[in-house]
């Protein structure tokens, strides 16, 4: 079974694609995953594997590790581009998520103050006014939506809460205008016997529907780079990613294809 890809709280620092150099953070535990969505791309693998029995790092821990990290490679006189939010599940269901942000907005402007702090968050929490208002704060505050259309959604994120809608997604998303950065997985493939593709006219149609509402500051596009649990999806390539993107350009939206 993939499992997860992290396994402590303070990662890297690695080379992004999407973000260039980026020393990132583990909200989730090291040795299992947190998430309130099951993504069926999910590179640290299906919530299945269980969350482990490490628990989640303290906000006092984050602190710690993250300003050791930073005080070690401000010394080495190491490059750094932006701290990311990401790791074995979805950082805003940590329950000190606002306050951990708040502490590395102080490290940050106090170790490397022209580093960005970016947040890859997958949208759930947005009835939450603590995430909200952290998500506020943050220079690069990136959200999953990877289809508008609800049965697309279920199938490709497999959110956990039945509480949860694509309508009440883009309702959340909508609260960020200007700020809010849309990331887009494009795939294909079928997952037991039904036929996934978000790439489809009637996907784009209502994507760009959607970004008409929340009026991003820009939308990520991206498709398939590593394994992914499920084995029968089948990567964009990116010749069509530009093609999908020229379709929001044309509307004035600002797009990068990754
Ligand atoms: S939201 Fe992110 S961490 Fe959660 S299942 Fe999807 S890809 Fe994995």
């Amino acid at each position: 079974m993939q499992t997860v890809l992290f396994h402590s709280t303070i990662f890297g620092p690695i080379h992004s694609r999407r973000l260039g150099t980026s020393l990132g953070i583990n909200l989730s535990p090291a040795d299992g995953k947190v998430c309130s969505f099951d993504c069926l791309y999910c590179e640290a693998g299906f919530n299945a594997q269980g969350p482990g029995k490490a628990g989640l790092p303290s906000r006092a821990d984050v602190a710690r590790l993250l300003e050791e990290k930073l005080v070690q490679m401000s010394s080495a006189g190491e490059r750094l581009d932006v701290i990311t939010f990401s790791g074995n599940g979805e950082p805003t269901m940590h329950p000190d998520f606002e306050g951990i942000i708040d502490d590395t907005i102080r490290l940050r402007d106090k170790y490397f103050p022209e580093v960005k702090i970016s947040v890859l968050s997958n949208a759930t929490r947005l009835d939450r006014p603590d995430v909200v208002r952290a998500l506020r704060r943050v220079d690069n505050n990136i959200l999953k939506l990877d289809s508008a259309i609800e049965s697309t959604v279920q199938s490709i994120d497999r959110p956990v809460s039945p509480s949860y809608s694509a309508e009440k997604a883009i309702e959340g998303i909508a609260q960020f205008p200007g700020q809010a950065i849309i990331q887009t997985m494009l795939l294909r493939g079928q997952d037991e016997g039904k036929a996934i593709d978000n790439t489809t006219p009637e996907h784009i149609e209502a994507l760009l529907e959607a970004c008409r509402r929340i009026k991003p500051r820009s939308i990520m596009l991206y498709s398939i780079d590593r394994a992914t649990p499920c084995r029968t999806l089948e990567k964009v390539s990116r010749e069509e990613i530009e093609e999908i993107a020229s379709r929001f350009r044309a509307e004035g939206f600002d797009v990068q294809v990754n």
